[in-house]
C-alpha cells in the first residue's frame, strides 16, 4: 500500500511545483489572491480576451473554498437578497437584478450541477472539492497562469511613456493618465522558496486577497474599515447552562439591543450550546449584529404557541410541573436542565416587573425566552468572514474599479462587504469577481 504523504513532504513538494510555475513579464490583468472571487475574477477576464496570472499566497488557489459548507460548500442561494448584506445599496448595484442567474450560469458553464437544501445552493455531488476543481479547470483552459506561492507585496503605476525604463521613483498619476491607453503596473511579489522578488508588469490589478488586514491597501492609497471578525459564536454572560455544552437545538432566537425594550431581529434556525456561550448558524448571523451587553432570548419550542406549552406543563396552572414534561418537544437534556432552573429560580435574573410567580411559569418563561447577555465574539480565528477591509465609496459599482486609480479593482471580500450565513457571502465573491473581470479586461484590452 502506499504510504501517505507527510504534511512536510507536500509542502516541499507543493513549494517546488509552484517555484517551476513561470509568470510572465507582461500581462493585462494580474489578480492578487486565488479564492473564490479571484478564480471567478480570473476565468472572466480571461474569456474576455485578456492574458490573465493570478498570484496566489497559499500552496495551491481555491483552498479557502475546500472549508466552506463544512465541506459541501453553500456556493449561492436562491433568495439572494442585498438587504441581507451590511452595504445593501453597493451591492444591489454591482450584482444586479440577474444575479442568481448569472452566478447558476457560470458554473452551469463551468460544468457544475447543483442541489437545494431550504434556499441554499450546494454541488450536487455536496463536495467543495467539486467547486474548486471545476474553477481551477476552466481557469486553465482560458489560459490563466495560476501562480500559487506567491505573496502579493505592492503595485505602482508606470505612465505608457516610461514602461520599459521605469524606476521605483515613477509612480501613477490618475489626472495625467485618464485619458491615456494603459500602462503598465509594476507588482511585486514574493515567492517564498527561493525568497525571489519578481517583477511583471500588468496592465491591471484586481485585489481579491479575501478577508484579511493587508498593509498593501494603504500603500496603494486606498482607506480601509478595521476589520472585525462576523459569522462566528458568542460569548455570553455566565451562563447557568453550561452543562449544555454541545447539544443542538432548533430555535427562534430575538435580538433586542441594550438600550432597547424591544427586539430588532430575529431568525430561526439552529442553536449549538457551549460552556461559553452559544453557537450555531443562527448565532452566526446574531454576530452580525450583536453587541456586548446586548439580549438574545431563545424560544425553544417556537412552533408551541404558549397555550400549547401550557397545556404540557401545568394542564390546570397549579403552578408546578412534572419531571420529564417536556421531554415530547424537547431534546430531553435540555429539558432536564430547564426544569432545574425553572425549580431554582432564583438563579435566573429576571427583570422585576417579569418575574415569574409559579415555578411553571419560571419554565415556561425559559422554554419561550431563554434569555443570554452577549460579552461579544467567541473563536474568532474561526470567523466565516471578517466585517471591514476597503470601503466601497472608492469604487465604481459598475465596473469595481478604483475611482483614484483606474487600473485598479476589488471583489469579494477584500471589499467591505460581508453578509448573513447561507451561500451569500460566496454568491458576492462570484459576481463581484465576475465584474470585476470582466472590466479589467475591458480596460486593459481599450
Ligand atoms: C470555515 C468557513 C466556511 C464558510 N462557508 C461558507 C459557505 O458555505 N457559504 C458562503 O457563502 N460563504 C462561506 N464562507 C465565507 C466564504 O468562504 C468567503 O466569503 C469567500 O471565500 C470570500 O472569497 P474571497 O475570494 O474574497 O476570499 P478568499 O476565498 O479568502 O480568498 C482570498 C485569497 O487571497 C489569498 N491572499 C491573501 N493575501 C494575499 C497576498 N498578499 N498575495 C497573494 N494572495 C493573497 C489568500 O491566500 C486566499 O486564497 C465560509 C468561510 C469559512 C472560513
Amino acid at each position: 500500500m502506499a504510504k501517505k504523504e507527510s504534511r512536510a513532504a507536500q509542502r516541499e513538494r507543493l513549494l517546488r511545483k509552484a517555484a517551476e510555475i513561470q509568470t510572465p513579464d507582461d500581462c493585462d490583468v494580474t489578480v492578487v489572491g486565488g479564492g473564490a472571487a479571484g478564480l471567478a475574477a480570473a476565468i472572466s477576464a480571461a474569456e474576455a480576451g485578456a492574458s490573465v496570472v493570478v498570484l496566489e499566497r497559499d500552496l495551491e488557489c481555491g483552498r479557502s473554498i475546500l472549508a466552506t459548507g463544512n465541506g459541501r460548500c453553500n456556493f449561492a442561494n436562491i433568495s439572494l437578497d442585498p438587504r441581507r448584506f451590511n452595504d445593501p445599496q453597493f451591492v444591489a448595484e454591482v450584482c444586479g437584478s440577474r444575479w442568481l442567474d448569472d452566478v447558476l450560469g457560470f458554473f452551469r458553464d463551468c460544468g457544475m450541477r447543483w442541489c437545494l437544501e431550504d434556499d441554499r445552493l450546494y454541488p450536487v455531488s455536496r463536495q467543495a472539492a467539486s467547486v474548486r476543481n471545476v474553477l481551477l479547470a476552466r481557469a486553465r483552459k482560458a489560459g490563466v497562469v495560476l501562480a500559487p506561492a506567491r505573496e502579493f507585496q505592492d503595485a505602482s503605476w508606470i505612465a505608457p511613456e516610461h514602461v520599459g525604463t521605469h524606476g521605483p521613483e515613477l509612480h501613477y498619476d490618475p489626472a495625467k493618465s485618464k485619458n491615456e491607453p494603459a500602462g503598465l503596473a509594476e507588482v511585486v511579489h514574493t515567492l517564498p522558496l527561493e525568497s525571489l522578488y519578481l517583477m511583471p508588469g500588468s496592465r491591471t490589478v484586481i485585489i481579491a486577497s479575501g478577508g484579511e488586514a493587508t498593509p498593501f491597501l494603504g500603500n496603494l492609497g486606498l482607506a480601509t474599515a478595521p476589520r472585525t471578525p462576523v459569522l462566528c459564536p458568542l460569548a455570553c454572560e455566565d451562563s447557568p447552562l453550561a452543562a449544555l455544552d454541545g447539544r443542538r437545538a432548533h430555535v427562534k432566537a430575538l435580538l433586542t439591543k441594550k438600550d432597547s425594550f424591544f427586539p430588532s431581529w430575529q431568525e430561526r434556525g439552529e442553536v449549538l450550546f457551549r460552556d461559553y456561550g452559544i453557537s450555531g448558524i443562527v448565532t452566526f448571523d446574531l454576530s452580525r449584529r450583536a453587541e456586548p451587553g446586548d439580549l438574545v432570548e431563545l424560544d425553544l419550542v417556537p412552533d408551541l404557541n404558549k397555550s400549547e406549552l401550557q397545556q404540557l406543563v401545568d394542564q390546570f396552572a397549579r403552578g408546578s410541573f412534572e419531571t420529564g414534561c417536556l421531554d415530547g418537544v424537547l431534546d430531553p437534556a435540555i429539558a432536564i436542565q430547564l426544569e432545574r432552573l425553572a425549580r431554582e429560580l432564583w438563579h435566573v435574573e429576571w427583570p422585576e416587573h417579569d418575574a415569574p410567580a409559579t415555578p411553571s411559569e419560571a419554565l415556561i418563561k425559559l422554554v419561550k425566552a431563554l434569555p443570554f447577555v452577549v460579552v461579544g465574539p467567541a473563536e474568532v480565528e474561526r470567523a466565516q468572514v471578517t466585517r471591514g477591509g476597503l470601503l466601497t465609496s472608492q469604487f465604481d459599482p459598475a465596473t469595481l474599479a478604483s475611482r483614484q486609480h483606474p487600473w485598479l479593482f476589488a471583489c469579494g471580500e477584500a471589499l467591505n462587504v460581508d453578509a448573513d450565513c447561507g451561500g451569500f457571502n460566496l454568491a458576492w465573491a462570484w459576481k463581484s469577481g465576475m465584474v470585476a473581470g470582466e472590466a479589467a479586461a475591458k480596460w486593459a484590452l481599450s
